[in-house]
């Protein structure tokens, strides 16, 4: 069973030229799936509608075993890792990882226990007083993962989260998300425009032009029959 399955899903936004049309791709359970092409080829708006931030206009999106079409957000158990982080620059590391489980209610003594458990998997346990001011590139990233994983999502959903850095730190945090997403074997979406980053992060590749889904495959494939 695919752990998200796209059919058939399209999305038009008014009665312009589909900005998605057609695009059926499966991940499988732990699976490192990229989205690449061009600006404008309909990448986050596909991520956007696995996430639920914008509706399907044809098509089914199923997660695990249940269509999610008109489920809200909060009810699909996703943790999505925006470019700039999304972190809460008054919060410490601790509280940031801790949100989203302040929000659905968790108890103290259980909040504290999943935070060190997960800053001890993202070697952040040195660090939960800081602020995210003060933090490397590469710590705020793990931050973002740490609250993704500690509220065990099925999966992870990133857009162009490496966007912003120089090519230096880029580098090192491609290393670093791969690692972890393979230690964590947690189901990983990434969008991206970015044929390095989609040719050494993904298990599998998706092409996208203009909407239409052109390549799905292994990046060895690709190198072979570009
Ligand atoms: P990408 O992420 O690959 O750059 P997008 O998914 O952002 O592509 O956009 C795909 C197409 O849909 C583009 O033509 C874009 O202009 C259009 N689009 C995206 N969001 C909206 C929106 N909210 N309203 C209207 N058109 C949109
Ligand atoms: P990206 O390519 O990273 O999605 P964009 O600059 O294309 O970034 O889009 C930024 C925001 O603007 C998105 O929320 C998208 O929905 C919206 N947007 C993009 N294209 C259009 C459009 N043609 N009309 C209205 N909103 C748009």
């Amino acid at each position: 069973m695919a752990a998200i399955d796209m059919k058939n899903i399209v999305k038009k936004y008014g009665d312009g030229f589909p900005a998605v049309n057609d695009v059926s791709i499966d991940v499988a359970d732990g699976e490192f799936m990229i989205l690449v092409g061009p600006s404008g080829c309909g990448k986050s708006t596909l991520l956007r509608m696995i996430v639920g931030l914008e509706d399907i206009t044809e098509g089914e999106m199923v997660i695990g075993d249940k269509v999610v079409n008109d489920l809200a957000p909060r009810d699909r158990n996703l943790a999505m890792v925006f470019q700039n982080y999304a972190l809460y620059p008054h919060l410490t590391v601790f509280e940031n990882i801790a949100f989203p489980l302040r929000l659905a209610g968790v108890s103290d003594d259980e909040v504290d226990r999943l935070v060190r458990e997960a800053s001890k998997t993202l070697e952040l346990d040195e660090h939960l007083d800081r602020k995210p001011g003060n933090l490397s590139g590469g710590q705020r990233q793990r931050v973002a993962m740490g609250r993704a994983i500690v509220r065990d999502a099925d999966a992870f959903l990133f857009d162009e989260p490496l966007s912003n850095l120089d090519a230096k730190l880029r580098g090192q945090m491609r290393t670093e998300i791969s690692r972890l997403q393979k230690r964590l074997g947690i189901t990983t979406v990434y969008v991206t425009h970015d044929q390095t980053e989609a040719m050494t992060l993904g298990d599998r590749v998706a092409v996208l032009k203009r909407g239409v889904l052109q390549q799905l495959a292994t990046p060895r494939e690709l190198y072979v029959n570009p």
